[in-house]
């Protein structure tokens, strides 16, 4: 089937939306927070419009541990609030997005000596967290003894071990929590476009903002009432943000699960960190670190350290497993976007959020977790809104006299059924050329990895992720009509994003998306 090329970009016609009249609001960042807040937007009637620098979900949110959860740990750092406010948040994705959250069972060993962890103390905040979640938690917790623990985890350590206690959350696919948000908004009404930076902005009756169309290097102006800066780690760089951050990486691993075959995800500590084994399908994914961070934002590494870091933790918990760096498939590094606190461990900032207005019309949205994205796009148009009936009240703007509705992101789904089937879901889409075709014409892919890494994840969950990459780069150069060089520039830029820098693989574990096979595979393909 020949697909109409006219119809696989929608470049255009976003870009006349942008400039044929004024948006209401403009906001900056295709994360999972810059999604929200679109689609609440949109939603609520608001003539809106997102632009995104790299591919959408390119920065954390297509990088983290993919929980829809309460937060077990902030619990025990005593923040009840952000917990609550978690829990109640993560059974409305739930209900948004039933096909991206898969209730998950979390086993939490404790063992003896370890003064962090106990098991009374388990107990009784299990069952808290079922309680903060109104009673609707995915699953009831339970306490299990040191045999019905090895039972449900037969390769945990044995050695002093106590018992452990089970509770919920929920697993999601961060990237496609972001990309089905956006197709949410888009169906509302909202422009998108990625590969285009917003540069700068000056404020007049409106706000005048410059965009740079990244494909074509073009610069186009356009106007909007209000800006939202929802860039996450970069959100302290971009002009009149006054958001102060502190980044902090962390990193995951994955491996295949006949290696270390567990059907519950396992809670593994060191002091009072907890990492974990999460199944994945036929994988595990093991993580995560959080060290601060000052490097490049746009290309963050996993490092060797880490990866010894992680395996070294799972090795104490699984010790007759033996995991070494050669069962690595795949990992990730991202950067968590925390509210700057320069005081304490990394893992004790506290991961909430943060909403200001530092100048009229302008919105910095900072912090937070994937979990709370809804909510956090909620509190900010709520604020927008009123900001902006205040205004046509003042101004009669339009000459109307316009009313925005309250909030529905929290009852309407994001799309139907027939809409996700066989394109969107926490496994990987079967390859074929049908799927890469809809990413192409219905879901913004325009480079060879915002297929593999973003859209399908086949880069994190096969080992032979490389040599599909060749087929997907046949087929998307026969649907976007690529001559040649491009497919061939499509598999080097591929390679450079997963796997970095050849000259750092002796320091670094190397890559953004690093894939054990990638290195193989990419060295043959330039022998
Ligand atoms: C290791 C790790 C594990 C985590 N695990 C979990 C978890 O399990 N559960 C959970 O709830 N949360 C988790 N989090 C937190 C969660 O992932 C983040 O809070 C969330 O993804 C941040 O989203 P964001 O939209 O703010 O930022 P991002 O996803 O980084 O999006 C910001 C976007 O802005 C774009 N941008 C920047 N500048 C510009 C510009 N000038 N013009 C246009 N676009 C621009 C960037 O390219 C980027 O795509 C984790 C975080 C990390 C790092």
């Amino acid at each position: 089937m020949k697909s109409d090329p006219a119809k696989l970009t929608q470049r255009p016609k976003a870009l006349q939306f942008f400039q044929e009249s004024p948006l209401d609001l403009l906001v900056v960042g295709g994360g999972i927070v810059g999604a929200g807040v679109v689609r609440d937007a949109a939603m609520r009637g608001l003539r809106v419009g997102l632009v995104e620098q790299h591919d959408f979900a390119f920065g954390t949110s297509s990088r983290s541990s993919r929980l829809l959860h309460g937060g077990m740990r902030y619990l025990a750092q005593g923040r009840i609030g952000l917990v609550r406010e978690s829990s109640v948040e993560k059974t409305i994705v739930q209900h948004i997005a039933t096909h991206l959250a898969e209730p998950l069972a979390f086993v939490f060993p404790t063992f003896k000596g370890n003064r962090d962890w106990k098991l009374w103390q388990l107990k009784i905040g299990v069952k808290i967290y079922d309680f903060l979640c109104s009673g609707r938690n995915f699953g009831k917790s339970t306490w299990l003894d040191r045999d019905e623990t090895l039972q449900k985890v037969p390769p945990l350590r044995r050695e002093g071990l106590n018992g452990s206690v089970r509770y919920f959350d929920a697993f999601t696919n961060d990237a496609r929590l972001v990309l089905d948000t956006l197709r949410s908004a888009a169906k509302n009404g909202a422009g998108l476009l990625n590969y285009c930076r917003f540069k700068t902005a000056s404020r007049n009756e409106l706000w005048d903002c410059e965009i740079e169309d990244l494909l074509s290097a073009e610069t186009y102006q356009l106007q909007a009432r209000a800006v939202v800066n929802a860039t996450g780690p970069w959100a302290d760089g971009l002009p009149h943000s006054q958001v102060k951050l502190r980044l902090t990486r962390g990193i995951h691993l994955v491996i295949d699960r006949k290696r270390l075959p567990l059907t519950d995800t396992v809670v593994m500590t060191e002091g009072k960190r907890i990492l974990f084994a999460i199944p994945w399908g036929e994988r595990l994914i093991l993580g995560t670190t959080d060290t601060d961070y000052n490097g490049s934002l746009d290309h963050v590494r996993v490092e060797a350290a880490d990866v010894v870091y992680v395996l070294d933790i799972a090795k104490r918990h699984f010790p007759e497993v033996s995991l070494s760096v050669k069962d690595v498939i795949s990992s990730w590094a991202g950067l968590r976007p925390l509210i700057a606190d320069s005081h304490g461990k990394p893992s004790e900032i506290s991961r909430s959020h943060q909403i200001d207005n530092p100048e009229p019309g302008w919105w910095d949205v900072a912090g937070g977790k994937l979990t709370t994205y809804r909510l956090m796009a909620e509190q900010t148009i709520d604020r927008i809104v009123k900001w902006l009936n205040e205004l046509n009240r003042l101004n009669r703007l339009n000459g109307s006299n316009r009313q925005f509705p309250s909030c529905r992101t929290a009852k309407e789904v994001l799309l139907t059924p027939s809409e996700v089937e066989g394109v969107s879901g926490i496994l990987p889409p079967e390859f074929r050329r049908e799927t890469v075709e809809h990413y192409c014409a219905n879901e913004w892919a325009i480079h060879l990895e915002d297929v593999m890494v973003r859209r399908t994840r086949w880069h994190y969950y096969f080992a032979n992720a490389p040599q599909m990459a060749q087929q997907v780069a046949d087929w998307m150069s026969d649907l976007l009509r690529w001559p040649e060089a491009i497919r061939a520039a499509e598999i080097e830029r591929y390679f450079h994003a997963v796997n970095f820098a050849k000259s750092s693989e002796t320091s670094h574990f190397s890559g953004t998306a690093e894939n054990a096979a990638s290195r193989r595979v990419r060295d043959e393909v330039h022998r």
